[in-house]
């Protein structure tokens, strides 16, 4: 069986085999979202790209050690909180609050630490003296700005190589576009209507680039195994990031800079400035289940664009279904002794297959397909007879294993109260049955029949799935 993991590092431009700094271990950081309201589920396509990667190292046998950051001051956090005239703190609490709740909906497994960059000032200080002591720095107005000039190797992340004749052009905003490679601000002179730190740099706030840096360095050391965000991160974020970062420490920031793609709606981004977004929230408002989002912004690969559309969240919705329905029939048919059964090869098959689609740079499309074979296989063998009790148990730990990287099975306590509803109904059909009421039992069926459920009368009972 193969245990390679193998990324495309956007770093390299080419596909690299896992080799973490420590045996065993992995350290991530992926940058967060930034806390000034909910987030759309372009931003969840990111967040569970890096879900998958984390159950994924997992699944590996490595020990994962997660950072993902609150963005709780930057431009935008503080402009909206001015416009809702609440508190930095106050303001952001509320969005950090959905944000969890939304991950918590997603099942996304939690990182082991979210810091928040207001608690991480002293440290984005602390970098900035040492690259103000390494000549990387000027001040100007009151801000302090990095010399990209000083660092030779900037561009090497994003393939920017950024105009001579900008030398001591400035850009003071957190977000900019590429053709404004220039100097950038890591310390911004304090402004009315703008929350102040007074420290050894004099008062200011840090720049939203800074923050990562120190966040990441200060939680999983100066060199860590893997960087992650959107592509839309390459630059100016993370550009900056090493060029602060390794700037102020002289060593490699990161090893493995992973980038997920766009969610896009009709060929463009999805994104709040657009306006074409649904939160998490619009759809299951619109009664879509979470897992079907979730299955949907998972079941392309993280590096290729994802065309959001409504027949898209249908085919997930079906398939999540089809999913439900084979474990329900499984739970439901008695074992049997061998006829119908299903060899161990196909289950063997499925383990080297999904274990290979993920070590093939999360190729989680493949994985789902292996998933889906596996459950095609299982219904045939249900069909002809049932499955014995041995081979249920690896279908079983293939299950469990498909659903510790992809976590799209039903969970149970969602689906018990229903079920538990339908399995009494298909109870009191049988008792009517059992007295000649048939009347009651045909009206049992056609009531479960409008909810989708379809009963099926077996020679060991009644069974049930969902249309
Ligand atoms: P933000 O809260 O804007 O800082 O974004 C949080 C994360 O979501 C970043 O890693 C972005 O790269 C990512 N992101 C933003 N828009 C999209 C999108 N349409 N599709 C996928 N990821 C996105
Ligand atoms: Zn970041």
């Amino acid at each position: 069986m193969t245990s390679k993991l193998r990324f495309f590092n956007t770093l390299s431009r080419q596909l690299e085999e896992f080799e973490p700094i420590d045996e065993g271990k992995a350290r991530i950081y992926t940058c967060g979202p930034t806390v000034y309201d909910f987030p759309h589920i372009g931003n969840y396509r990111t967040f569970l790209f890096e879900d998958v990667l984390r159950r994924a190292l997992e699944l590996f046998g490595f020990e994962v050690t997660q950072v993902q950051n609150l963005t709780d001051v930057d431009d935008r956090t503080i402009q909206r909180a001015n416009e809702n005239g609440v508190s930095l703190r106050e303001f952001t609490d509320r969005y950090a609050t959905a944000f969890f709740e939304d991950l918590a909906t997603l099942g996304v497994e939690p990182a082991e630490h979210y810091p928040r960059a207001t608690e991480y000032v002293p440290q984005m200080v602390e970098i900035i003296k040492r690259l103000e002591a390494g000549g990387h720095t000027y001040r100007s107005d009151g801000s302090i700005y990095y010399r990209i000039s000083t660092f030779a190797s900037y561009g090497k992340l994003s393939g920017i190589r950024p105009e001579k004749n900008l030398a001591g052009a400035r850009i003071d905003v957190d977000d900019y576009e590429k053709e404004d490679a220039r100097d950038f601000v890591l310390w911004k002179a304090p402004k009315e209507g703008e929350p102040v730190w007074e420290t050894d740099l004099g008062p200011g706030r840090p720049g939203w680039h800074i923050e990562c840096s120190a966040m990441a360095m200060a939680l999983l050391g100066e060199t860590f195994d893997i960087h992650c965000g959107g592509v839309d991160n390459i630059f100016p974020h993370h550009e900056n990031e090493i060029a602060q970062s390794e700037g102020a420490t002289g060593c490699e920031f990161a090893r493995y800079w992973l980038h997920g793609e766009h969610l896009v709606v009709e060929g463009e981004k999805m994104a709040k400035r657009v306006g074409n977004f649904f939160t998490l929230r619009d759809l299951v408002e619109k009664g879509f289940d979470p897992l079907v989002v979730r299955y949907l912004l998972i079941s392309v690969p993280y590096r290729q664009r994802l065309n959001f559309t409504f027949d898209g969240l249908h085919a997930a919705e079906q398939a999540i279904d089809r999913i439900a329905n084979t474990l329900r029939r499984l739970a439901n048919t008695p074992q049997c002794d061998g006829v119908g059964d299903l060899d161990q090869a196909t289950v063997d098959e499925f383990h080297k297959d999904f274990r290979e689609s993920l070590g093939d740079d999360l190729n989680t499309a493949r994985a789902l397909a292996a998933l889906h074979t596996l459950l095609r296989r299982v219904n045939t063998a249900l069909d002809e007879g049932g499955i014995c009790g041995e081979r249920r148990a690896a279908v079983d730990v293939a299950f469990k294993e498909a659903d510790s990287v992809l976590g799209i099975f039903p969970r149970n306590d969602a689906e018990a109260g229903s079920d538990a509803e339908i399995d009494l109904l298909i109870d009191e059909r049988k008792a009517a049955r059992a007295n000649k009421d048939f009347a009651r039992a045909d009206e049992i069926r056609d009531e479960l029949s409008a909810k989708g459920i379809v009963l099926e009368d077996t020679p060991h009972g009644t069974v049930w799935h969902r249309e």
